[in-house]
């Protein structure tokens, strides 16, 4: 297949790219690195399957040439950027999600966006499935990417109700992993590079939340299966292991046999309305992809640990 990836550079799609490359498909990167990095793609250059666009998804697109399948994964994720990125993710939620579709309509191409489990909110019922409607604050800080997200799956309904777009939804859970930024200010890249750094741990609030965490591996083996389905409802993808954010970092301190402490911290403005837990249902991914998680948390995090020292020795 000729495939168009947006967000190709980032964590997620560059790690898609990769994978997609070696199954023989030829790959369209497109990507204005907002937070994604050219390190995560150059070893991409080059390779006559591979080619890069840079390019803000937000404006009209044109693409030279077939498309098979467009996947839309352009979209800053981090909390941290939920404050100074608040309208450019609401824009590339918005009119990135429109824009994309209208060239799958141009290009007869099928098309995946990538959700969240953001779309759930602060839940209210736990483990979350598919069919829970989430709970919202659409004026709160999460706001400007929960609603995004969840503007950007009605588009994708819409266009599959009336243009027909053959379309794949994917609500990613949380996911880590190798070539995610230092800075990234996300839980995992946080801990592991404060833990390396012998800085203190911080943890935000008593850190009681949860998360899930599931290794990219098996996230991109996910959505390729979903890719190959027929499923266009929505999916839950992510690893049903819990922990609490203050164990994850007591666990990072221990793996990495840091000398950091854990240092408890206020939620920072940009963390309002953190959810409390977070757990994927993925029962819909075991029964209908034949799907499920094989990294668990000891391997994932030691790949991660591992990746990051050679990142921080550069
Ligand atoms: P990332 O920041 O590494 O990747 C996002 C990419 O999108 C970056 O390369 C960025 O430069 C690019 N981008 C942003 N705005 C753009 C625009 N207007 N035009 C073109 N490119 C643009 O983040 P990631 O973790 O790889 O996330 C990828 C996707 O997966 C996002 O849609 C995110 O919402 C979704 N997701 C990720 C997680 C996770 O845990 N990693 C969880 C839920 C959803
Ligand atoms: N968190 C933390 N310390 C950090 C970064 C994050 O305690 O340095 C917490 C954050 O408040 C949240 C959880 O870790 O409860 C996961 O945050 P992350 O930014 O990884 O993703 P989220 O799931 O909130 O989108």
């Amino acid at each position: 297949m000729r495939i168009l990836i947006t967000g190709g550079a980032g964590f997620l799609g560059s790690h898609l790219s990769d994978l997609l490359l070696a199954e023989g498909h030829e790959v369209i990167c497109m990507d204005n690195f907002l937070t994604g990095r050219p390190e995560n793609i150059a070893h991409l250059i080059g390779n006559p399957n591979f080619q890069l666009i840079s390019y803000d998804v937000t404006n009209y697109i044109y693409v030279d040439g077939p498309l098979d399948f467009i996947l839309h994964l352009a979209s800053p994720a981090s909390p941290v950027d939920f404050e100074d990125l608040g309208i450019k993710i609401l824009k590339v939620g918005a009119l990135g999600t429109h824009k994309t579709l209208g060239l799958a309509v141009a290009k007869k191409a099928k098309f995946l966006l990538t959700s969240t489990s953001e779309v759930y909110g602060d839940p209210l019922v736990h483990p979350q499935s598919e069919d829970y409607l989430g709970n919202v604050d659409p004026i709160g800080m999460r706001g400007v990417y929960d609603e995004a997200k969840r503007f950007a799956e009605a588009m994708t309904m819409a266009y599959h109700r009336l243009h027909g777009v053959d379309v794949r939804i994917v609500r990613i859970f949380n996911t880590y992993g190798e070539r995610m930024r230092q800075d990234d200010g996300r839980a995992i890249p946080n801990f592991v590079s404060q833990a390396l750094t012998g800085q203190d741990l911080t943890v935000y609030g008593d850190g009681s939340q949860t998360r899930s965490i599931c290794h990219y591996s098996d996230l991109i083996a996910g959505i390729y299966k979903l890719m190959q389905s027929d499923i266009t409802t929505p999916v839950n993808i992510g690893n049903p292991y819990e922990i609490t954010m203050l164990d994850l970092a007591n666990k990072i301190v221990e793996m990495t046999g840091s000398q950091s402490r854990v240092a408890f911290h206020d939620l920072p403005r940009s963390h309002g309305n953190d959810p409390k837990v977070r757990l994927p249902d993925i029962t819909k991914a075991r029964t209908h992809l034949d799907w499920e998680p094989k990294i668990g948390p000891d391997e994932g995090l030691s790949r991660t640990i591992e990746w990051f020292k050679k990142e921080l020795d550069k």
